[in-house]
């Protein structure tokens, strides 16, 4: 059993993944269940900036981080672009977007650090949340890949800023590649198609797979690919293989909400805090 939902005492869900030390990090995966928002957003809506009540999700995000331990108040969250932007945070840092999302850290998406007791925090429905624990250097990385982020290679990316700033191994860093949208429901159009073909030449084949005259990408695939290709271990990558589409009564899902024809929908988070320095 790699990844895992586990109920909390304030009748949340935690996703996790077992092979992440505890004793080290804290980390969880939301689920939409158990929060305060109403329709599209119900009711475990985390992100400020999809047009929910804003009190509702500052309720939410209290009840989610403090069923990890933290306050509201100890968040870092950047506003996420799809781009390839990677920034080292610190104390300095400490509450960026915790309750207002002008605050958050600019046009970034993914967050590094080495300070304990910070927690990451991101925002996705659909899109890739990729964890990362250096337990040899105590430090964390947390990065969020759609097809943009994906084929631009922020998982990569923010393995080699780790490296350089914390003196991260490839080789030794945890990774998890937490529930998203699987093959099984991502279609992609020609653009998506081209665009992958050029960033992965040689691993094209397995990524863009064909069914029913439909073109679906491998985002789990991909991510892992570059991954591999930067150095990191297989054994050492953790894919929950969990669909966000195909589970949206779990979580928010921009592509089921598309499907059927609503235009709004909530975000889950990832969140993830070193426990010591
Ligand atoms: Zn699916």
């Amino acid at each position: 059993m790699s990844y895992f939902l586990k109920r909390t005492e304030n009748n949340l869900w935690h996703g996790k993944f077992s092979s992440f030390p505890e004793d080290l990090i804290v980390h969880a995966v939301s689920t939409r269940l158990g929060g305060v928002s109403r329709p599209p957003f119900d009711s475990l809506n985390l992100a400020l900036h999809v047009g929910d009540e804003r009190t509702d999700v500052l309720v939410n995000r209290k009840k989610f981080v403090q069923s990890l331990g933290f306050k509201i108040s100890d968040i870092v969250t950047p506003n996420q672009i799809h781009g390839e932007k990677i920034f080292r945070v610190d104390k300095n840092y400490r509450g960026c977007g915790c309750e207002n999302y002008a605050d958050s850290i600019p046009e970034t998406d993914a967050l590094i650090t080495d300070t304990p007791n910070l927690p990451l925090m991101l925002c996705f429905a659909d899109c890739v949340p990729i964890f990362f624990v250096d337990v040899e250097n105590r430090a964390i990385g947390l990065a969020h890949g759609g097809w943009k982020g994906t084929l631009k290679k922020i998982a990569a990316k923010t393995l080699l800023k780790m490296n350089d700033e914390f003196g991260t191994r490839p080789e030794n860093c945890l990774i998890g590649i937490a529930p998203s949208i699987g093959a099984c429901c991502y279609e992609v159009g020609g653009s998506v198609v081209e665009k992958c073909r050029a960033s992965f030449p040689k691993n094209f084949g397995e990524l863009l797979i064909k069914r029913d005259g439909k073109i679906f990408l491998d985002l789990w695939r991909a991510n892992v690919l570059q991954l591999l290709e930067v150095g990191a271990d297989e054994k050492n990558i953790d894919v929950a293989g969990e669909c966000t589409c195909c589970e949206n009564s779990w979580y928010f899902s921009y592509r089921a909400t598309h499907k059927k024809n609503l235009d709004r929908t909530g975000r889950i988070a990832a969140l993830l805090a070193l426990k010591f320095a």
